[in-house]
This record gives C-alpha cells, sequence and structure tokens, in this order.
C-alpha cells in the first residue's frame, strides 16, 4: 500500500516528489512515456528563477529529479498505466499487469502536443511533419531548406528561431496577424530575418503522400479565402497542448477539454486525488507554476493522510 503514487515526471511530478519525500510519506513517482514532460522539448529555459543565464529543460528536469530521489522518491520508469479505480480507498491504478493500490494520488500528468488534423499530418509524421523542434530540427533532413512552424504561441516562436539554425527560411504560419507569444519573445521572433511570417494563415493540407516525404503545404488566407501553395520539406506543429487526462475520464472531474477541476488548492472531486500542474492549469502554463502546484499537491497530501489518519 502505497502512502502516495505521483503520476507524471514534469515540474510538477518531481516537485510533489520532493515534498512528499521531505515529508516523509516515501512517494512513488511513475514517470510516464516523456520522462521529464513537455520541458524536455524545449531549448533554453529563460524564465525560471534562480538561472539568471538559462537553463537547458533537460538539465533543469534531471536536476529536480536527483533532488527529489535525495530525500527518497522512488522512481517507476516507462509504466504504462492503462485503467484506474478511485471509486473508494485504498485507489486504484493498473500499471500493465501490475496493480498499485494507494491511499492519495497526485496526478501531475502534463500535456502533449495538439495536432492540426488536416489532411497529410498523421501519415507524414516523423516524415517531415513534427511536434517538437529541439528534437528533431538537426536532423540533416531540414539542413539549408525551408521549414514551415505553426502557431503564434511562445511555443510556435521558440521553435521558428530555434529552426532559423537549420533551416534556409522559417516560415511562421499564423491564423491571425498577431502573436499571441510573451513580447520578448515575438519581437525577437519578427527581428530575425530568416523567418518570414505569414499572417492570417492556415495549413490546410500536408503534401506528399504519395511521396512519403513533406513537400509543402497548401495554406488558406483565413480573410480571402485564397490558397497557396508554400514549400517546405519540415512542418513544425506548435499550437498548443491538450491534458493528459484520457484514462481519468469518468473518474474525477474535467472540464470539456479534459482539464481537471480542482478546488481549494489542488484537490479534485475525489478526496485523496490531488491535480497538479498542466493537466489541471488552462491558464498560467508554465513551469515555475507547475511546480508550485506540485508543492501545493504534495502539501494537500499531507494534511489529508493526517486528516483521515493513516
Ligand atoms: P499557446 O500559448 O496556447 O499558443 C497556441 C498557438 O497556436 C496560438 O497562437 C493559437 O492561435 C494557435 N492555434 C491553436 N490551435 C490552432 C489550430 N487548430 N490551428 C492553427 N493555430 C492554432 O501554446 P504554446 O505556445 O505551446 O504555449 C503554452 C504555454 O507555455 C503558454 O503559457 C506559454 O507562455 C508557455 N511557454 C513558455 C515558453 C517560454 O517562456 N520559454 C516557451 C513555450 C511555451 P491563437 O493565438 O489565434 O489562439
Amino acid at each position: 500500500m502505497e502512502n502516495v503514487v505521483i503520476i507524471g515526471s514534469g515540474c510538477a511530478g518531481w516537485t510533489a516528489a520532493l515534498y512528499a519525500a521531505r515529508a516523509n510519506l516515501n512517494p512513488l513517482l511513475l514517470t510516464g512515456a516523456q520522462p521529464g514532460g513537455l520541458l524536455t522539448t524545449t531549448s533554453i529555459v529563460e524564465n525560471y528563477p534562480g538561472f539568471p543565464e538559462g537553463i537547458d529543460g533537460t538539465e533543469l528536469m534531471m536536476r529536480m529529479q536527483k533532488q527529489a530521489e535525495r530525500f527518497g522518491t522512488r522512481t517507476e520508469y516507462g509504466v504504462n498505466i492503462t485503467r484506474v479505480d478511485f471509486s473508494q480507498s485504498p485507489f486504484k491504478l493498473w500499471a500493465d499487469d501490475e496493480l498499485i493500490e494507494c491511499r492519495t494520488v497526485i496526478i501531475a500528468a502534463g500535456a502533449s502536443h495538439r495536432h492540426l488534423g488536416v489532411k497529410g499530418e498523421d501519415l507524414l509524421e516523423r516524415k517531415g511533419v513534427t511536434y517538437c523542434a529541439t528534437c528533431d530540427g538537426a536532423l540533416p533532413m531540414f539542413r539549408n531548406q525551408p521549414l514551415v512552424v505553426v502557431g503564434g504561441g511562445d511555443s510556435a516562436c521558440e521553435e521558428a528561431t530555434y529552426l532559423t539554425h537549420f533551416g534556409s527560411r522559417i516560415y511562421l504560419v499564423h491564423r491571425r496577424d498577431t502573436l499571441r507569444a510573451s513580447k520578448i519573445m515575438a519581437e525577437r521572433t519578427l527581428a530575425n530575418p530568416k523567418i518570414e511570417p505569414v499572417w492570417d494563415s492556415v495549413v490546410e493540407e500536408i503534401h506528399d503522400v504519395k511521396q512519403d516525404k513533406v513537400t509543402g503545404v497548401r495554406i488558406r488566407n483565413v480573410n480571402t479565402g485564397a490558397t497557396r501553395d508554400l514549400d517546405c520539406v519540415g512542418v513544425f506543429v506548435a499550437i498548443g497542448h491538450m491534458p493528459s487526462t484520457g484514462i481519468f475520464k469518468g473518474q474525477v472531474a474535467m472540464d470539456a477539454d479534459g482539464y481537471l477541476l480542482c478546488k481549494n488548492g489542488t484537490y479534485t472531486s475525489v478526496p485523496g486525488v490531488f491535480g497538479a500542474g498542466d493537466c489541471a492549469d488552462r491558464t498560467y502554463r508554465q513551469a515555475v507554476t507547475a511546480a508550485g502546484s506540485g508543492c501545493a499537491a504534495a502539501i494537500d497530501v499531507e494534511r489529508y493522510l493526517a486528516k483521515i489518519g493513516s
């Protein structure tokens, strides 16, 4: 019987683990399919306090893990949770064939990349379509070639800027005529001579499934309806994220998009189940706010266990 199982290994998960471990709760953390979470797909993190020069996203996550493990967090990698039952205590989690029973759960499962849902996207994934410039941008196939980034947020700006090191020209296709990104990111992006914004436009189709590789995109101007083809060998989709909460559906309350609904801090609709990080936050979604909510979740767990007298 576990005191607390933490699901997810992003900023929220590791911070929850650190606090739970220091509260002598002997936490078990399940990393999920992407150890370190979304920050491992970013490059330099410039807005995490305490790192005035910035810090590599993966490095930051490795440091958080080390700190959480130093105080006794047990980490299980690659465990694939297929089903949960939160209808009564102890809670049950099925990880492949293994059953884990626990008094409390912190869901810090994070978020995954949103897809465009256009023709060609799925069939050309990893054949030029990608959701992570820092993971794939340096591949030889993208060198000195035109590339398309889709989106207008911080991720799209960051990816476009990063890709200027590899591509010949970076088209930033955005559905409006102003970027959603933070001012500093937007200004840096638009000042880069290798980046060409394509405003008021959406990608309608990615070519060319027949050739089994990306050769271009068809874009449509949302104001005029005019379409045109843009040659490129890579399409980097950076249009936000979806909470990774599918397996908790029907077990805890969530909104229509799957974000956990938490009250009084990190309490979900099920007493003993707590939510932290991007999967419970549609407003801030920053590394530091995720870490903060992970801390809050661990404190809520500690107080909850004290109250029920574990
Ligand atoms: P985001 O802020 O939600 O931006 C998503 C962008 O994609 C928006 O510009 C949106 O357009 C566009 N979009 C959404 N759905 C679309 C669709 N179906 N077709 C075309 N375009 C679509 O997501 P994000 O950039 O991934 O950032 C998420 C959070 O992480 C934010 O809070 C951000 O500040 C943070 N972040 C921070 C950093 C950093 O500070 N270093 C880096 C990356 C991310 P509209 O603008 O029209 O809605």
